[in-house]
């Protein structure tokens, strides 16, 4: 019987795009999606700054609407920060946790994050947690190894639950912003993987449920081939989901 996992294709801005930038974007967006609609979930995550008029921004194509991160306390004297309920509150569904961009420059651990998907997801939001090796540790050959730890050490604790609200983002560290990417086979082989990690942990009902994306550098170009493998249920998407006519592109590259 065919999987009818959710399928999701996810913008992820990071640091781009002022104001007007970011609503010229998503209009132009809207506009694409209304010509040619998708059945399929399209998440834009923005900065926290256009958040809110990001979700009146595309009220009509269905377009749902994520941050890049949030604080691991629900509230508090936490100067600078925001919280998951705060975004939840001006119409937030997801949070991206975990990204590597995070883990790297801002020295995020998997138990960090484990704290922040439980305060995300007792705010009501849904999260994409982001796992993925550099490339040291592909070369070493020890890619599964750190992948299965980054999994089992973010979602363990959760009861089976939560996970329905847990959607995964295999990023490659190797392959984030740099042009490369996991060729569709690498893809699949590691997407399986963590399948069968989730299986491990939760149960074959919850593994064979969990969306699990593809990231790196996925674009017009490669995003068909990276698809169409049965263990890919979607794509988080840097660079190209700056151009409009390029994450629509990926948005229409699922299979029929
Ligand atoms: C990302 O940062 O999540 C990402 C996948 O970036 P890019 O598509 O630019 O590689």
């Amino acid at each position: 019987m065919p999987e009818t996992r959710e399928k999701i294709i996810a913008a992820n801005w990071k640091m781009n795009k002022t104001f007007h930038e970011g609503l010229a974007l998503l209009v132009e967006l809207n506009m694409l999606l209304e010509s040619e609609p998708t059945q399929h979930t399209v998440v834009v995550a923005p900065p926290y700054i256009h958040l809110h008029s990001a979700g009146h921004a595309v009220t009509d194509t269905g377009i749902k609407i994520a941050a890049q991160n949030c604080h691991q306390e629900a509230n508090g004297a936490f100067t600078g920060e925001v919280s998951a309920s705060m975004l939840e509150s001006v119409g937030v569904e997801f949070v991206i946790l975990g990204h590597s961009e995070r883990r790297q420059y801002f020295g995020e651990t998997d138990e960090l994050v484990a704290q922040k998907i439980k305060t995300a997801a007792a705010a009501g939001l849904k999260v994409i947690y982001c796992c993925g090796e550099p490339l040291e540790v592909r070369q070493e050959e020890k890619h599964f190894e750190l992948v299965k730890q980054q999994i089992t050490n973010a979602l363990k604790d959760f009861q089976p639950g939560v996970l329905k609200d847990v959607v995964i983002a295999y990023e490659p560290v190797w392959a984030i912003g740099t042009g490369l990417t996991a060729s569709p086979e690498q893809a699949q082989e590691m997407h399986a993987f963590i399948r069968e990690t989730l299986k491990g942990i939760f149960g074959e009902s919850i593994a064979k449920a969990t969306p699990i994306l593809y990231g790196g550098s996925m674009k017009p170009g490669n995003a068909k081939a990276l698809l169409s493998q049965p263990d890919v249920d979607g794509g988080l998407i840097g660079g190209a989901s700056l151009v409009a006519q390029d994450f629509f592109d990926i948005i229409h590259s699922f299979p029929a």
